[in-house]
């Protein structure tokens, strides 16, 4: 049975307004043939499917559409490097899943 992630989601896009905020303009720029999706891409960094449009050069307004189109674990991985995934106790278990 998938997990209600409502209440969890109601309270990241209250923490992370700025992230969702530009997310948002991604999505957007992609309904509007701006940009494509990024799953019609192929990973920056291990060459498999893309899966996500990284900001890699954060979530300000002005690199709202500088992007890198990734896979799920590279994004995972890239966040982690960032210090940007879980809390004290999960980071460390992401890191030796990814590495
Ligand atoms: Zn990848």
């Amino acid at each position: 049975m998938l997990r209600d992630r409502t209440e969890e989601n109601r309270r990241y896009r209250l923490r992370n307004p700025e992230k969702v905020r530009i997310r948002n303009i991604v999505t957007h720029a992609i309904r509007d043939g701006l940009l494509p999706s990024a799953k019609t891409r192929t990973c920056m960094d291990c060459g498999k499917p893309a899966a996500r449009w990284d900001h890699y050069m954060g979530y300000s307004q002005r690199y709202a559409l500088t992007v890198e189109a990734v896979c799920v674990k590279c994004c995972t991985g890239r966040e982690i490097r960032r210090g940007n995934v879980g809390n004290k106790a999960t980071k460390g278990n992401l890191a030796r899943k990814v590495s």
